[in-house]
C-alpha cells in the first residue's frame, strides 16, 4: 500500500513540473507577442489629428505632433 501511495506522490510531482513548465513556455509566447504593441503606443497629432507611434512624435504644447514638416496638410 505504502508503494501505491509512494508511486502516486511521484507522478503528481511529474504531472506538476510538466504544468508549470508549460505555463512558463506560453507566458514566453505571450510576452513575446504583446511586448512590441506595448513598446509602441501611438498618439494623435495636434496639428493634423494623425496617429502616430510616440517614437516618431514629438510633444508639443497640448499634447503630441509630427517630425516638423511630416504633417499631413491638407
Ligand atoms: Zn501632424
Amino acid at each position: 500500500m505504502a508503494k501505491i501511495i509512494a508511486w502516486l506522490i511521484v507522478i503528481f510531482i511529474v504531472l506538476l513540473a510538466l504544468r508549470m513548465i508549460n505555463m512558463r513556455k506560453a507566458r514566453g509566447r505571450g510576452a513575446g507577442k504583446s511586448a512590441p504593441a506595448a513598446a509602441e503606443p501611438m498618439v494623435r497629432c495636434v496639428r493634423c489629428t494623425v496617429y502616430l507611434p510616440r517614437a516618431e512624435a514629438i510633444p508639443v504644447e497640448g499634447g503630441y505632433a509630427c517630425a516638423e514638416g511630416q504633417c499631413a496638410k491638407r
